[in-house]
């Protein structure tokens, strides 16, 4: 049976591309150093023979016996609070976990992808941000810990492409949520439902005009798993292209709960990108991929499991 390697395979997004694989009839095998992600993420998994999750960490090196067909290389810290808390982890993630990624793929003949982000574009001067932008990053403000380290593991996987001829695929994510996103992750669709749910105020960074589009995680990883099934190999967005303010992303959230949460802003962090959009052309063009689920309806699903899980942790 094919195998599939996942990094950080215990994550939000890790989770739900190994279920997705497994439901492929492949095998997954997840590697995870369990730093920010959890074993509650795949506790539906670890009774699958198909699936098998050991705790390492890919920084250290990453050899796997067995055929091995694929590699994702999904691991790295991917919360501001939780990337600003670990800046040197997370360059060393980027840059020495990829090259072990990346060698793993060369040394088994298997195709590699790479999760890479956004926040490649930085604070964007070019809006909606394609494929061909380059990109407007602070190399050396607090956020670049993260923004360089995912440019310098894009600048590695396409020099293993080339060098080597490794069949290489790079998906830009841009702001994926939904059931699975823990409540103390510390993004804003968690910090929003967490808050509203405890009927504490909702914090609002900034004045709250700065953009984001959020894309259903059930629409990444469909977009994932067909860039990784395409003959692709530079980077592609998949994201949902349908752009909200912060602002009104906390009012959607409080209508949807019908908490009684006041907003309360603070201070913007440092950096933060001011706007934020993928253009999609290129997933729509060679894969054919497009968003099927709007904000409302992916907050409204991701509410509904963080009531489950208060629920089951009652
Ligand atoms: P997450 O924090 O939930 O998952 C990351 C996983 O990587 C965790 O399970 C963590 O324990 C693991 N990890 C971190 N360092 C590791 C190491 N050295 N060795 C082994 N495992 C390690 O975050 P996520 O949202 O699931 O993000 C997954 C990937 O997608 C990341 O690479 C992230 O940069 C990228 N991404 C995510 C988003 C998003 O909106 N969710 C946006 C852009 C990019
Ligand atoms: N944000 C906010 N309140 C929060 C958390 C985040 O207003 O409690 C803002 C943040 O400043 C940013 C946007 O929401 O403008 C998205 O933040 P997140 O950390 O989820 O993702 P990223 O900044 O990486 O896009």
């Amino acid at each position: 049976m094919p195998r599939t390697v996942v990094t950080g395979g215990a994550g939000f997004v890790g989770a739900h591309v190994c279920r997705a694989l497994l439901a492929e009839g492949r095998e997954v095998l997840a590697v995870d150093d369990l730093s920010t992600g959890r074993l509650e993420q795949v506790a539906d998994l670890v009774e699958d023979p198909a699936f098998e999750l050991v705790e390492h960490d890919v920084v250290l090196g990453l050899a796997v016996e067995g055929p091995v067909d694929r590699v994702l290389h999904l691991a790295s810290a991917a919360s501001v609070p939780e990337y600003l808390a670990h800046p040197l982890e997370t360059l060393r993630v980027g840059a020495e976990g990829t090259r072990h990624a990346l060698e793993l793929a060369r040394t088994h003949h298997s195709s590699f992808l790479l999760a890479s982000t956004s926040e490649i574009y930085g604070d964007p001067a070019e809006h909606p941000q394609a494929e061909s932008y380059w990109g407007n990053v602070n190399p050396v403000g607090p956020r670049s810990v993260y923004d360089e380290a995912k440019r310098y593991a894009e600048a590695l996987t396409m020099a293993y492409h080339r060098v080597f001829g490794l069949d290489t695929k790079i998906v830009r994510i841009f702001n994926c949520f939904g059931p699975g996103l823990l409540p103390a992750d510390g993004r804003v669709v968690s910090n929003f439902l967490a808050q509203a749910m405890a009927g504490e105020p909702l914090t609002v960074y900034g004045d709250g005009t700065q953009t984001r589009s959020f894309c259903f995680v059930e629409d990444e990883v469909r977009g994932i798993l067909a860039l990784l099934a395409s003959s692709w190999t530079g980077p592609m967005n998949i994201g949902n292209p349908e752009e909200h303010t912060i602002l009104e992303v906390a009012q959607l959230v409080l209508e949807i709960t019908g908490s009684s949460s006041t907003i309360t802003f603070v201070d913007l962090p440092h950096d933060d990108p001011a706007r934020r959009c993928p253009d999609i052309t290129r997933a729509r063009e060679v894969l054919g991929w497009s968003p099927q689920v709007d904000l409302r309806e992916g907050l409204q699903r991701t509410y509904d499991w963080y009531r489950h899980r208060a629920e089951q942790m009652r």
